[in-house]
């Protein structure tokens, strides 16, 4: 029996709890033996926004998911030169851990959306199944005619805890607005210590 691999894919700036709810719901839901957490390294569809060092977001990564024993983080993506794109890094998963191995992409849904942007589209859904993570107040009606979401290679999966958001924790230590129990412990204080959002 080959093994079924979740890759989570996301900038993490940083990760919270809806992130790692969003990774245990999908072990869950489609029964993996691994969530591999795959830190961004310059994302390349936000050329002109401000992202936290790829270091940084890697180890408040590490920290957040160190407790899982069915959680890892890779550095494949922080480590490769260039803008980022899944295709690449699916590719070497794919070769690194061999064709009987199903990879199940986790990302938010408004990132899914513009997937038909990213490179080589059609290869992508040969690579892996997408899930597409939504947050409370998301019009999924709307959304639902839209082609990309509708493909038969995305599930969508409604994560409540998605509340939290890494745009509006940025926001709240900017304005010095507590953080604790939006992030584990761990992440709180290496935001604190490393003097990120500032
Ligand atoms: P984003 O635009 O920062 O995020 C879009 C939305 O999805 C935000 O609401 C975000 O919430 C949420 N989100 C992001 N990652 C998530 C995750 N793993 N689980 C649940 N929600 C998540 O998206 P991004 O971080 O730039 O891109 C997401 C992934 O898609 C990355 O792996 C990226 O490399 C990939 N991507 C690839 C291409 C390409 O290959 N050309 C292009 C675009 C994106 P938070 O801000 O709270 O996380």
């Amino acid at each position: 029996m080959g093994r079924r691999i979740g890759v989570m894919g996301g900038t993490f700036d940083p990760i919270h709890y809806g992130h790692l709810v969003t990774a245990e719901e999908a072990l869950h839901q489609f029964s993996l033996d691994e969530v591999l957490f795959v830190p961004t390294g310059r994302p390349w569809m936000k050329e002109h926004d401000v992202v936290s060092p790829a270091e940084d977001r890697y180890l408040m990564t590490v920290i957040a998911t160190a407790s899982n024993p069915r959680f890892a983080v890779s550095r494949m993506e922080v480590d490769r030169d260039g803008p980022t794109y899944t295709v690449e890094t699916l590719r070497s998963l794919k070769a690194e851990l061999g064709p009987d191995t199903q990879l199940f992409f986790i990302t938010g849904a408004d990132a899914v959306l513009e997937i038909v942007q990213w490179k080589e589209p059609e290869e992508l859904f040969d690579l892996a199944h997408f899930i597409a993570a939504t947050r409370p107040g998301y019009d999924l009606a709307s959304f639902e005619a839209h082609a990309p979401l509708a493909h038969p290679g995305i599930t969508v999966m409604h994560i409540p805890a998605l509340a939290i958001s890494s745009t509006d924790i940025r926001g709240r230590v900017r304005q010095g607005r507590p953080i604790r129990y939006l992030v584990p412990e761990g992440v709180n204080s290496y935001v604190q210590k490393a003097g990120l959002y500032r």
